[in-house]
């Protein structure tokens, strides 16, 4: 699980807030549907957990996290990151949109 991929976290509005709306709408960078918000307590990244620094935040996950088109769309993401060539970025780019539409259709 990559944070930043359908994936992360955010500050609450009010702690003690205990109605809906102290959570932002955010949509996932993936495949654009609107994440979960849910309270959490605990590490938000690697560095985090190192130094044994907990955050009371917000997670939001996408409700496609866990569906194989959503972790292969993830995947490419990466690859595009991590390629410098701009024709093979195009290719993933065009991969990646086929596969976000096609699982948002199922
Ligand atoms: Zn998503």
């Amino acid at each position: 699980m990559r944070i930043g991929y359908g994936i992360c976290f955010g500050e609450k509005k009010n702690k003690e807030d205990k109605y809906e709306d102290k959570y932002e709408d955010r949509y996932c960078t993936i495949c654009g549907t609107k994440m979960t918000a849910s309270d959490y307590y605990g590490f938000t990244s690697w560095s985090g957990a190192m130094a044994n620094s907990k955050h009371q935040c917000v997670e939001y996950k996408c409700p496609n996290l866990k569906k194989e088109w959503h972790e292969k769309a993830v995947s490419i993401s990466l690859e595009v990151e991590a390629t410098s060539s701009p024709s093979l970025k195009k290719i993933l780019i065009g991969d990646r949109y086929d596969i976000v539409t096609n699982g948002l259709r199922k």
